[in-house]
């Protein structure tokens, strides 16, 4: 058998493995990898970004995306270290991702070389696979192991290569290892099963709460809700696993969620879990009977009281649960929950109806609705672009994608960029706010460079205004929350993509329509409302107690007192 560089049948691994894609940024302890990459023909694409943070928050969306591992490298030291936050959102959303870092060399290990930073020790809390590379001989088993380890575990495995290593001869053997994985699902119990039937059949008031782990099993979900007539409330990750449109839909449930959904909570006496580790509890029926649906054992009962737990995979659930439940064709609770929710979806419509200057958020989302596509993928930032996104867009085939547990702003732009890449024929459209954005607008330029077209919105209101409504429910009067003005628009030419500000209402409709036409990525900066509060479905005791002292403390701070919400506002949804 010939002999190959260790990294040349790394990558010759990675194909086998159906890896199309790798993003980072070369240098010098990585740079062994990066060589091989180029030198082997192979289908795989580096794509180099301009922050590594841009490229582990991109693997993790392109595995949100796909359901296939994430790659991402870096050098080590200070490459490794920027690579952290998407490492995080991997690990805290369950998406495999394998991570590459270069490492100073062997021989020079614990000398305090210049850059060297103990990587096996950095990774420690985020991998589910973290090991340092020692012998060339190994390195393909190894990068195997890997990458079982992060689909089995749905999390991060990292590899700290030192790049001596990853120069060394081998024997050609690499292309035989096996590149099988075979994920563990556990089967379902009968027992379970038929007692969960029995509670479902003697609710009253059923209600489904549907997460990311429901997003599969969309035409059992639908069809299990529609056979026992129960309403159905999504976590925010969980957007889109029954269309907004459906006649069961509550939107979503907690502070960013609907007034039905936390009212239909509130008067259920059968919660239904489906694929969700959903964390407010003071959000969830008090004292309901429950049953959950989860893959992951450790999740049942995990947040909830459970009755019947369910282990297994959402579909299957659904699907036993879809023969045997009674039917039920007239449920009272249903049509009460469904009145809430033509009301509150005229309230929606009503704000997005908005046609004055300063522009409304919820116009623009009204903008973006207009111009998406049936199979468009959303990805949205966090800040108060989340609450505008999550409640005002309409997802129905479309995909939306968030850093959902690490809350990572941020995340937007790289999101779309991996959703461009991911699915070429899809329209990518990144929901950001400005301080979200401008931690990551570098990476546009990556957008342009790939000839990747998304769309990037930018809700452009000058401050970090969900640290202000933070500030606000916690009693604080607000302090670090304003922002220079930044011309995204300008910004977007600079980078070679097209730009537009959008400064009245007037315009808006025209920018977004050029927009969709465009060719060439583009960025959308919208001058929004800076009084623009997103008001939660349901205000909960503390933050109105907050919202008082805010006020108070203004008056004798002599603090330039915010404009409250319209009083309609506030009365038609808190109560
Ligand atoms: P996960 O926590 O990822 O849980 C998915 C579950 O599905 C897991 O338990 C997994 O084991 C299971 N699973 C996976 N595959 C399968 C399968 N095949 N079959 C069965 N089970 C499976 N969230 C809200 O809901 N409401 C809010 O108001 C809200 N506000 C937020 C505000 C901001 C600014 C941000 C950034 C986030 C907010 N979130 C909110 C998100 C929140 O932090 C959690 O991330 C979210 O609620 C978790 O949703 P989930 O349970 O669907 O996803």
């Amino acid at each position: 058998m010939g002999k190959i560089k260790a990294s040349e049948a790394v990558i010759k691994l990675f194909e086998n493995w159906g890896i199309d894609h790798i993003y980072g940024i070369p240098g010098d302890s990585i740079d062994t990898m990066v060589e091989a990459l180029r030198k082997k023909e192979s289908n795989i694409k580096f794509y180099q970004v301009r922050h590594e943070e841009v490229a582990s928050l991109a693997a993790a969306a392109y595995s949100k995306l796909t359901g296939k591992i994430g790659v991402c490298l870096a050098i080590g030291g200070p490459g490794a270290i920027h690579l952290l936050n998407g490492m995080y959102d991997a690990k805290m959303d369950h998406v495999p991702m394998l991570v590459l870092v270069g490492h100073i060399p062997s021989r020079l290990t614990g000398t305090d070389y210049f850059q060297e930073v103990n990587t096996v020790e950095l990774f420690k809390d985020v991998a589910v696979y973290n090991k340092e590379i020692t012998s060339a001989e190994s390195f393909p088993a190894v990068v195997n192991q890997a990458i079982r380890t992060a689909y089995q575990e749905r999390g991060v495995a990292v590899l700290s290569i030192p790049d001596d290593i990853a120069e060394g001869e081998i024997s050609d053997h690499a292309a035989q290892l096996s590149t099988i994985f075979e994920k563990k699902i556990p089967g379902l119990v009968e027992n379970d099963l038929s007692d969960a039937v029995a509670l479902i059949n003697a609710a009253k008031n059923p209600v489904i709460l549907a997460g990311v782990g429901a997003k599969h099993a969309k035409k059992e979900l639908k069809t299990f809700a529609e056979r026992i007539s129960a309403p159905v409330a999504v976590t925010l990750p969980g957007k889109g696993a029954l269309p907004d449109e459906h006649p069961n839909f509550l939107g979503n449930i907690g502070k960013i969620g609907t007034k039905p959904a936390y009212e239909a909570m509130k008067s259920s006496d059968l919660l239904v879990m489906v694929g969700t580790d959903y964390p407010y509890a003071a959000y969830l029926p008090e004292g309901a009977k429950c049953v959950q649906i989860d893959i992951d054992p450790l999740k049942i009962g995990k947040r909830y009281s459970v009755s019947v737990g369910i282990v297994g995979d959402a579909s299957e659930a659904l699907a036993y649960l879809n023969e045997h439940t009674t039917p039920v064709s007239d449920r009272p609770f249903l049509k009460t929950c469904q009145e809430r929710m033509a009301k509150w979806w005229a309230w929606m419509d009503e704000d997005k109806d908005n046609k004055k200057t300063p522009i409304a958020p919820q116009a623009v989302m009204a903008a973006i609705q207009s111009i998406a596509e049936d199979n468009a993928i959303f990805s949205a930032d966090v800040g108060t672009a989340t609450v505008w996104s999550t409640r005002y867009l309409h997802v129905t085939n479309q995909d939306f994608i968030i850093s959902a547990w690490l809350g990572t702003m941020g995340c937007g732009l790289p999101g779309a960029m991996a959703a461009k890449q991911a699915f070429p024929d899809r329209q990518a459209i990144a929901i950001c706010g400005d301080g979200a954005f401008s931690m990551v607008m570098q990476d546009f330029v990556t957008a342009v460079k790939y000839k990747w077209p998304i769309i990037v919105v930018v809700l452009n209101n000058k401050q970090l205004s969900f640290i202000k409504y933070e500030q606000q429910s916690a009693g604080q009067l607000n302090y670090g929350i304003d922002l220079e003005d930044i011309d995204y628009a300008k910004f977007a030419e600079a980078c070679g993509g097209k730009g537009y500000r959008v400064e009245k209402y007037e315009d808006l409709h025209d920018a977004f329509e050029a927009a969709k036409a465009s060719d060439v990525p583009v960025i959308l900066d919208v001058a929004v409302d800076q009084n623009a509060a997103p008001l939660p479905g349901k205000i909960v005791m503390d933050e109105a107690k907050g919202y008082a002292k805010f006020a108070s403390k203004s008056v004798i701070e002599n603090h330039k007192f915010e404009k409250m919400p319209p009083m309609k506002d506030v009365v038609r949804r808190f109560l």
